[in-house]
């Protein structure tokens, strides 16, 4: 899943309205911000197989500290625990999005996702279909976007405009996703996926700094 993840860190925004949205897309994304970092030292591994579901190219091989629940549970916790700064709700939002980012796969992935380093895989395969997948993960996104434009209000045009732009790409970049052509390589992979990264959380701490809780 891609824009889902994204999907629920919009929507926390609501729960609290006092957090940064990019740290609430990096609670949810976290096992995306890991994975390429573990790709590149060689922790985990991908290969690049079209048509291993309809969706995406990639067959994981193997991704045990970034994707399992096990570890996203222990990661939820620590970086729900630095968050957080003793605030507890804080805490339980961050860490819910974490491990919320395991759920959200199981149900898109083919049985790869395991439950903890070594265990059971296992997912749901939604990714077999991309018209089921858009159906799904489609409306998430816009319920999503639809929570937190009502719970925060533009201060002024940037944050108008730069949250506009941003809720777009998004979308594009899901799209391109699946549409595109698959990436040449595994170190295309990570070095996309890292300063991806940093753009999209970049871009959202900029874009809500610009918008008002209401
Ligand atoms: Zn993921």
């Amino acid at each position: 899943m891609f824009i889902g993840h994204f999907a629920l860190g919009l929507a926390a925004k609501r729960a609290v309205p006092g957090v940064s949205l990019a740290l609430l897309f990096a609670a949810a994304q976290l096992a995306d911000l890991l994975w390429p970092i573990f790709l590149a030292i060689g922790l985990e591994q991908v290969r690049i197989d079209p048509g291993n579901t309809a969706f995406t190219p990639f067959d994981f091989v193997r991704y045990p500290y970034s994707h399992s629940l096990a570890l996203l549970i222990v990661w939820g916790l620590v970086f729900g625990w630095i968050a957080a700064a003793r605030r507890w709700h804080v805490f339980a939002v961050v860490f819910t999005l974490v491990v919320s980012h395991w759920v959200l796969d199981y149900v898109t992935h083919r049985p790869d996702m395991p439950l903890y380093p070594g265990g059971p895989k296992v997912g749901l395969g939604l990714w077999n279909s991309v018209p089921a997948t858009l159906a799904v993960e489609v409306p998430l996104y816009l319920a999503g976007l639809w929570i937190y434009l009502r719970a925060t209000r533009p201060r002024d045009a940037i944050g108008r405009w730069s949250f506009g732009l941003l809720a777009a790409t998004l979308l594009l970049t899901y799209v391109g996703n699946f549409a595109g052509p698959p990436p040449p390589s595994v170190t295309a992979v990570w070095i996309v996926g890292i300063a991806g990264s940093v753009i999209f959380l970049a871009w959202a701490w900029w874009a809500d700094r610009h918008r008002d809780a209401i």
